[in-house]
């Protein structure tokens, strides 16, 4: 599958509060179970099927806090990665 989108997280800004998660189509999104940000939460991370994000930014609209930068790639870029 092409890679179609990428977000970058901003962990440190991350309050917890899972709205991104429930929002994202791709289900692509989980909170970290292991570690806390500085602001003392449980911060939002990719999980292992991050390839599937396709860059509709949902995840960005949803947040409050300004936590993702979202990437979306052309589709001549996108049909050169799959090829
Ligand atoms: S850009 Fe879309 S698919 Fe990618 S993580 Fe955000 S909501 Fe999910
Ligand atoms: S919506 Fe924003 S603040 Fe809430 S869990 Fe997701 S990234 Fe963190």
């Amino acid at each position: 599958m092409a890679v179609r989108g990428a977000v970058v997280i901003d962990q440190d800004r991350c309050k917890g509060c899972e709205l991104c998660v429930h929002a994202c189509p791709q289900h692509v999104l989980r909170m970290d179970t292991e570690q806390y940000n500085r602001r003392g939460y449980r911060p939002v991370l990719l999980d292992e099927s991050e390839n599937y994000c396709t860059g509709c930014a949902v995840c960005a609209l949803v947040c409050p806090d300004v936590v993702f930068t979202v990437y979306r790639y052309p589709r001549a870029e996108r049909a050169a990665a799959a090829a």
